[in-house]
């Protein structure tokens, strides 16, 4: 079985395609990539990582961000392109060639609140990380354990 790619134009395996997917496995990923470098895109991928953390589903903050609020993704990308932060922020990415440093990103201004419109804003990858440990988050997560130690204790797990 073989497949018609609509990116490359090439004829190959059906194995070289994703399911459902017009485009060969090398295209696939190359037109995410180019998607991602749009603002349209970014916003996109930013959105879903978001929601994934306030749903748990991000291992690295799942015990202090489950559960936290957060905007519909279009209310999200209509808000974001009102930000002329973000335009700025993302011109100089772009500029960068995309270095991963100047990655224009979500901060929750309100470390311990999650994502409302009164509450984000962007910056920079660099800015984010030096906000994070300037801030409370990290009280938060030793507060996060204490309380799991606490319970755990009381329920003598
Ligand atoms: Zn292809």
């Amino acid at each position: 079985m073989t497949g018609h790619c609509s990116m490359c134009k090439l004829t190959k395996p059906r194995s070289e395609f994703h399911k459902n997917q017009s485009t060969c496995k090398p295209c696939h990923v190359l037109r995410q990539r180019q998607y991602r470098r749009t603002i349209r895109g970014f916003l996109d991928q930013k959105y879903t990582a978001m929601s994934k953390r306030v749903r748990g589903k991000d291992s690295r903050c799942a015990h202090i961000m489950n559960g936290m609020d957060i905007i519909s993704r279009s209310s999200f990308i209509e808000w974001a392109y009102e930000q002329p932060t973000l335009k700025r922020l993302f011109r100089q990415y772009k500029q960068s060639n995309w270095d991963f440093k100047i990655c224009p990103t979500v901060d929750r201004i309100d470390p311990t609140r999650g994502y409302t419109f009164d509450n984000m804003r962007f910056i920079t990858q660099s800015e984010n990380a030096k906000h994070r440990w300037d801030n409370g988050t990290i009280q938060s997560m030793v507060d996060g354990y204490k309380n799991s130690f606490a319970y755990c204790r009381s329920r003598k797990v």
